[in-house]
């Protein structure tokens, strides 16, 4: 088995939708970034791709590059997928956690864990989303930025 963790952050701005886990969530202000920045996804690609040692989604979707402009982040999760499953691995289960001040998201909560299984090929109990506020402090608590945290357990499919 191996064992990853991803961490994200991104700003919230007006003027932007709140997506996450490839679920728009009706809220005042949206995330910023060059993809939908979809941090809940980006930090679950970040565990899945570090389990691996096969970097981090900077090296594999640089936003220097225009073609990953406003890209929903549920194709690069397919695309990361498809890349652990080619390795010979496959998710065993992933859990996570949102941190974000406003709007709650708890209602959206199981919309979201279905959408990441159904995106993953999983089965919804391999698949955990959580979520907190920050108490009010710091940046997340004073709603001018979201953050994600993801730990993925990957079993080997195939012995090379
Ligand atoms: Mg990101």
């Amino acid at each position: 088995m191996r064992i990853g963790q991803g961490y994200d952050v991104h700003k919230l701005v007006e003027g932007r939708k709140l997506i996450l886990g490839g679920i728009e969530i009706p809220s005042k202000k949206g995330l910023l970034g060059h993809s939908d920045a979809d941090v809940l996804i980006h930090a679950i690609m970040d565990a899945m791709l570090g389990a691996l040692a096969l970097g981090d989604i900077g090296k594999h979707f640089p936003d220097t590059d225009p073609k990953f402009k406003g890209i929903s982040s549920i194709t690069l999760l397919k695309h990361v997928n498809e890349l652990i499953l080619s390795y010979g691995w496959k998710i065993s289960n992933l859990d996570s956690t949102v941190v974000l001040q406003a709007p709650k998201i708890a209602p959206y909560i199981e919309k979201v864990q279905t959408n990441l299984a159904e995106n993953l090929k999983l089965k919804n109990d391999c698949v955990s989303v959580k979520a907190t506020t920050n108490e009010k402090l710091g940046f997340s608590g004073r709603e001018e930025g979201a953050q994600a945290f993801a730990v993925v357990l990957l079993k080997q499919t195939k012995v090379n």
